[in-house]
Parts: C-alpha cells; sequence; structure tokens
C-alpha cells in the first residue's frame, strides 16, 4: 500500500511538471519508432543542439508529417546548416522545425520552386502568409533528407516557442525509450582560490573513477583544500540506438545540501555561443571531449540555475565533505557519483604560473593590436576574463594565441595588402591556418581599397592566402552532344580547392535552371521534372565563381524528345 502511494505521489508530481507542456498535441513526424542520434541541449560545436536527431534507418525519402494543425511560416533553403528546412507555426504559439529535409510536399514544393525561379537562386528564405500554405496534422509535408550540414540521413526536428526559442521536444510527450542510465567518462577537480590545491597538486586534477555494480560510480578519495570545483564528461543512451546523447539534467548536493543545478529544458538561440564557457574549452580542443563545469565562472547562461555558492565548493582544513552529483536522462534514470573529500592543507605548494605577455587585454575595454601591415581590433566584452595573449606577425601570418580561450564576440582582423602588386591584389584572401599542418581555410573576407579584413571569433593564426585558380566542373551522370530523353536528374561536380565556391548560375538556351548544390558531395543537380527543358536541342551553360571571385564557363550540349 505504501509502495502504491508513493508511485501516486510520483506519477502526479510528474504530471504536474510537464502540465505546462501540452502532452498530445504534437504527434511523431515520422511514421517509425523514434530513435535518436541527437538529444535536445547536447553539447556540439560552438552550440547547444536545439532539436532532436531523429534517425531515418540510414535511409532519406521517409515521409515527413507535420506534428499538429498550423501553417507553414517560414522556409529555408541553403548551401549549409539546415539545409531545407520547414518551419510550421501552431494554434498554440509553438513552432516546430523540420531540418535536412530531401524536398519538401508537392504544394509546398511547387511553392518554393515558383520563388527558387523568379528569384534565379537556389538559396532562398521565405515567410509565407498564414493562409498561404495551411496543414493538418498528420498532412505531408516534406520528405527526409542529408541536406546541409547534416553527415547522415536523419531529421533534425525542434520545437520553439512563440519567442523562437527552442524547448526540448521531450517535454511534449514523445516516447523514446530509454532504460540505461547516464554514463560518466571522466571527472576533473579544479583548483580555484589562490591557495587551493587537489591531490597536492595546483592545477586541474584527473580523478579515477570507480564504477559500482549498480551504474553509480565513486572516485579515489580526494584530498584538496581552498576553493574548488569539479567538471565532469557524461553522455546518454537511448534504448534503440547505439548514438552517445546528451543528458538531461545534473545536480550537485555537497553535505546532503544542493547546491548545483544544470537543465537542459529550453536555451535562446542568442545564448547557445557560452557553451564554450560552460565545457572546458581548452580541454576540448586539446582531447575532444567535453568537460562541463559543475560551477559557474561567470556564465550567463539559463541552464544553469542559480545555487548561493555557484556550485563551488570551499574546502577547510581537517574537515570531511561527501560531493554527489547526480546526472538524469529525460527518462528519469539516475547516475550518481560520490566524492568522498578530505580537507588536507598544504602550505607549501606552489601556486600555478598565469604566463604574462606583453599583451594584455582587459575584458571591459577594446583593445588594438597591431604590428606590420596586421591588426586586431578586440571590442570590450570580447573575453570572459581578463587574459594576457599571444601576438606575434611574421610576415602576413599572424598567430594569436592558441584556440583554447572562448570569445563571446567577433574580433576584426586587418590585414594591409598595399606591398602585393596590384593584379594579384584581387585573388587574395584571409585563411585560417587550422591543425598541426596548419592548412589554410578560408575565413570570410572583405576588401576595402588595400586593406582585408575578416571577423572572427576564434583565436589562432591567420594568413594572406592566394587563390588564382579557377573552379573545376566536370559533367558527372552525362556526356557532350549525348541524348539524354529517360534521364530525370541531370548531375554536375564542381569543385574550389582553395577559397572554396561561392555562387554558381545554370542557364539552358539561356533560360536559368534550377540546380541544388551539395557541398558534400560536390555536386550540382537538376530535376528535369522541373519542366523547363522543353526543347530538342539544348545549350547547358554553367558559370561556377569562387570566393575571390574567380569563375569558370562550362558549355555542353544535349538532346531531349
Ligand atoms: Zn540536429
Amino acid at each position: 500500500m505504501k509502495l502504491v502511494l508513493f508511485s501516486c505521489f510520483i506519477y502526479s508530481f510528474f504530471i504536474h511538471a510537464q502540465s505546462q507542456y501540452p502532452q498530445d498535441y504534437f504527434s511523431s513526424p515520422l511514421e517509425i519508432p523514434i530513435a535518436l542520434s541527437g538529444t535536445f541541449a547536447e553539447l556540439r560545436s560552438n552550440h547547444f543542439h536545439s532539436g532532436l536527431d531523429i534517425k531515418t534507418q540510414q535511409r532519406v525519402g521517409l515521409k515527413i508529417l507535420a506534428a499538429a494543425e498550423g501553417y507553414v511560416s517560414r522556409i529555408k533553403v541553403s548551401f549549409f546548416g539546415y539545409g531545407k528546412a520547414l518551419y510550421v507555426t501552431h494554434p498554440n504559439g509553438y513552432t516546430t522545425v523540420y531540418a535536412h529535409l530531401q524536398k519538401f510536399a508537392p504544394a509546398i514544393e511547387a511553392y518554393v520552386k515558383k520563388r527558387q525561379y523568379s528569384k534565379e537562386s537556389y538559396q532562398l528564405e521565405l515567410f509565407p502568409q498564414p493562409e498561404d500554405l495551411v496543414i493538418s496534422k498528420g498532412e505531408l509535408v516534406a520528405y527526409s533528407g542529408n541536406s546541409g550540414g547534416s553527415l547522415a540521413p536523419h531529421l533534425h526536428f525542434e520545437i520553439r516557442d512563440n519567442q523562437e526559442r527552442p524547448l526540448n521536444p521531450m517535454l511534449f510527450g514523445f516516447d523514446v525509450k530509454d532504460t540505461t542510465p547516464p554514463f560518466v567518462s571522466a571527472v576533473y577537480a579544479y583548483p580555484i582560490g589562490e591557495d587551493a590545491h587537489v591531490n597536492h597538486a595546483t592545477t586541474k586534477q584527473r580523478l579515477r573513477l570507480i564504477p559500482s555494480q549498480y551504474g553509480d560510480y565513486t572516485t579515489e578519495k580526494i584530498n584538496a583544500y581552498g576553493k574548488i570545483g569539479i567538471a565532469i564528461a557524461t553522455n546518454d543512451r537511448q534504448d534503440h540506438a547505439p548514438n552517445k546523447n546528451g543528458v538531461y539534467n545534473i545536480q550537485t548536493f555537497l553535505n546532503g545540501t544542493k547546491s548545483y543545478e544544470l537543465d537542459f529544458k529550453q536555451f535562446s538561440f542568442d545564448e547557445t555561443r557560452h557553451i564554450n564557457r560552460l565545457i572546458d574549452y581548452k580541454h576540448y580542443k586539446e582531447k575532444k571531449q567535453y568537460l562541463q563545469k559543475l560551477f559557474n565562472d561567470t556564465n550567463p547562461l539559463s541552464i544553469i540555475k542559480p545555487y548561493s555558492n555557484d556550485g563551488y565548493i570551499s574546502i577547510k582544513d581537517s574537515t570531511s565533505y561527501v560531493y554527489k552529483i547526480k546526472i538524469n536522462d529525460f527518462k528519469n534514470n539516475p547516475s550518481w557519483i560520490t566524492l568522498d573529500i578530505n580537507g588536507i592543507r598544504n602550505d607549501s605548494l606552489e601556486p600555478p604560473t598565469i604566463p604574462v605577455t606583453p599583451y594584455f587585454i582587459a575584458s571591459n575595454q577594446t583593445t588594438e593590436l597591431r604590428e606590420g601591415s596586421v591588426s586586431v581590433n578586440i571590442y570590450k566584452n570580447t573575453f570572459y576574463d581578463d587574459v594576457y595573449l599571444d601576438f606575434e606577425v611574421q610576415g602576413d601570418t599572424l598567430m594569436l594565441h592558441d584556440d583554447i580561450i572562448p570569445l563571446k564576440k567577433n574580433m576584426t582582423l586587418s590585414f594591409d595588402i598595399s606591398h602585393y602588386p596590384a593584379p594579384i591584389r584581387d585573388k587574395l584572401y584571409i585563411a585560417n591556418l587550422v591543425g598541426r599542418k596548419k592548412y589554410p581555410v578560408y575565413t570570410s573576407t572583405k576588401r576595402e581599397g588595400q586593406v582585408l579584413t575578416a571577423r572572427t571569433k576564434k583565436l589562432g593564426a591567420y594568413t594572406i592566402a592566394m587563390d588564382t585558380l579557377s573552379p573545376t566542373i566536370q559533367p558527372r551522370n552525362f556526356k557532350d552532344k549525348q541524348w539524354l530523353s529517360n534521364y530525370r536528374f541531370l548531375k554536375i561536380r564542381i569543385n574550389d580547392s582553395e577559397s572554396g565556391i561561392s555562387n554558381y548560375r545554370a542557364t539552358v538556351n539561356g533560360k536559368w535552371i534550377l540546380m541544388e548544390y551539395d557541398y558534400k558531395t560536390k555536386t550540382l543537380t537538376h530535376d528535369f521534372s522541373d519542366g523547363i527543358v522543353s526543347e530538342t536541342k539544348n545549350n547547358l551553360k554553367l558559370i561556377v565563381t569562387d570566393n575571390v571571385g574567380n569563375s569558370s564557363t562550362f558549355e555542353t550540349l544535349f538532346y531531349r524528345k
């Protein structure tokens, strides 16, 4: 009886907690069981994931059904990011988003293509009127795909509130079986205070994790003193997919009292970049592991719940502490980590030295660094803390620290190129030198007279690079003067190995034709069912331009009847 009462209590609490989110309003956008390759707010490069990634059985072309009635409020088609994306706004104020689509349902597809042909552009963004494309619940709205930045076929599905803030779609009652608690791959302790230390060291320490038979964890006993903080690497997986996804909630308890909470229910896009402050950014850059800090070093993220000590632990000499971390997935499977901390003061340790350079950046001031032909403008509040940067210019190469400190805002890099001969100035761009091999990667570059500028939130090495090579163009599924009567698609491979493809324009007998661009396969595709190619003899002309303005023209003949 007692057990039954307790269950009822838990049940009613759960229903109450969810009740602000309608439970039966949204249905699944797919006809297959939901298996996830990504969860809401899971940690990604420079952002929190803003929806669910629903697996599509390694296939494209699955029917996407509207999760509820409403109208198409936005359509965006882009080379990168979401690829083809559809936004449906519902009468209750929420908007559902469907991204990386292969194509839209026929009526929407026709609406989009009409505008692509009148704008003569594959990429576009539309905001239809509420009466233009009215949608009923469960209506076919699109087919799943792999477009834009997607690396494997899946549906990216979001639910946003009326202020464009993404919410965890799981709050709306989607059924995803999950019987396994989150797993923990690392725990670190950070000495924070000036006199703080952990295991007789003043630098961050990895703690040995000891799994228990019930799936929980302890760590080796810790000796520490002063103000310290803890960070963990953790993931969750659901029942029907092996993917390592994000967790739902993390709480900490110091001697039984709750001391910190990360709650991944909702965030706004303008705060998503603060993920780089939530994680140990340097650790991520060096080890490719997301360590989430369980202490708040001035991070404005709304998923961090306010607690009086901001999650820090103050360890006194000769005192014992029990610090517990509880990690939950959405189905409330908890994993606990227990840390026994022994307060032992050690005065013989040297405090860690902060490398001092001549380039001090006060975070609340604007700073300009300048040497030779290069200048760097750092606006106030670009950094979270005051920092000493490494800054060196060798010829046209700028070394601006390593990419181990997160930035809140863009800096502006300026390179004077007046010492280059005039004819090649047009071919220059700013490149970020990436990786050990310092591979040059095009950075969006503006040209103002004899100065190139780029805006970036990434420290590291930058240089002036030159692109004199025009893009390459090769037909992929046909030859010159071929009959293509039974062909549905015309496919052409385009590539630019230096600054990269900027745009392209294809015409048949002088008329613009829509060609969809997939940057991952470097392929342009025209669909003959657009009905534009109607003559027997066809002259195809394609002009492809790279990011510094080199262009190539390709012309061929094909026949159809
Ligand atoms: Zn996604």
